[in-house]
């Protein structure tokens, strides 16, 4: 059935997000403050308002897109009071667990309900249709948004209760980080040693240290043609991206008091990074890893 949508955050991944609901049929009003961005969404078939609010009245859903959790609480300060009772809010932006329970509290707490709702994917997989959600909150709210989710994605995982979504995703970004830094790291000793990079690939792609990151995104080029590696390290998946969403997992490891050595390691090596190479891809960490070896 269409659905009428308030859509926040036109960026990136919003524009062609709210693209593809406004080509299944849905009604939607968009807002970003960015007048570009508008004139983007008015072309791709969405009905522009020059306020937060004005996307959020009348609406049986309200999806934002925004780049941090700070950003998050002060667009749904200005949603909140402007939705009809009961109104279904997914914030499908990466922000911290913490943020993303505290927007469900609020939300809640003035009458509506509420989804946290992180995508992987990235632009392309937004442009498709193809994104995964992983989803925080309850049963009956997750059934309501499946449809709509579907719309943009291929995959649609409920994973718990708020906040479970953000988890899933920052679990995973974390993991993916360490296993990137520690496999560029196995790929400059075996370089040292004498070790090809096509026999340390036939060797581990079949053996116990076999990984995603060396397997489908080897970061170096050659054994995987379609990896960044082959593309002088063009996103992909930038940098930035990597170190924001290793910051939101260091966050969680201390506010948890979890022994996350490795974590909060990957977080600062990939800080470090960003600052020089914010926009190649994150799996150029091995030739940082590389150069510093040189030295
Ligand atoms: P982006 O910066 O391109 O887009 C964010 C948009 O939000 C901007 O257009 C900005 O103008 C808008 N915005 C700011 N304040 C606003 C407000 N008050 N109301 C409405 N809109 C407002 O970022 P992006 O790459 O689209 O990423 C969005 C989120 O998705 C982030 O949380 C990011 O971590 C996450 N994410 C991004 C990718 C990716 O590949 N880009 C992949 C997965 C997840």
């Amino acid at each position: 059935a269409t659905q009428r949508i308030g859509f926040l955050g036109l960026g990136h991944m919003g524009a062609p997000m709210a693209a593809n609901l406004v080509r299944a049929g849905h009604e939607v009003l968009a807002y970003d403050p960015v007048p570009a961005a508008r004139e983007q969404a008015a072309e791709n078939g969405a009905t522009v308002v020059d306020s937060a609010a004005a996307a959020a009245a009348g609406r049986d859903l309200v999806i934002t897109m925004l780049p941090n959790g700070k950003l998050v609480l002060d667009v749904y300060a200005e949603l909140l009071p402007a939705a009809d009772p009961g109104t279904l809010f997914i914030d499908c932006s990466t922000i911290d667990v913490a943020d993303a329970k505290s927007a469900a509290v609020l939300a809640i707490g003035a009458g509506h309900r509420a989804l946290d709702a992180p995508v992987s994917g990235g632009v392309g997989g937004a442009t498709a249709g193809t994104l995964t959600f992983m989803v925080g909150g309850g049963a009956a709210d997750f059934a309501a948004a499946l449809p709509v989710l579907e719309v943009m994605g291929a995959k649609v995982v409920h994973c718990g209760g708020a906040g479970v979504g953000q988890a899933a995703k920052i679990c995973n970004n974390m993991l993916l980080g360490i296993s990137m830094v520690g496999l560029s790291e196995a790929l400059v000793l075996g370089e040292k040693l004498g070790l090809s990079h096509q026999s340390f690939f036939d060797v581990v792609s079949t053996a116990s240290g076999q990984s995603w990151a060396l397997t489908s995104y080897c970061p170096v080029p050659g054994p995987v043609p379609a990896s960044p590696a082959n593309n002088d390290y063009q996103p992909g998946f930038a940098t930035a991206l990597m170190s924001k969403d290793l910051g939101l997992a260091a966050n969680a490891l201390r506010e948890n008091s979890v022994d996350g050595r490795l974590g909060l390691l990957a977080a600062e090596i990939y800080a470090r990074f960003n600052q020089t190479d914010a926009g190649r891809d994150f799996s150029a960490i091995v030739t940082d890893i590389r150069s510093r070896s040189d030295q």
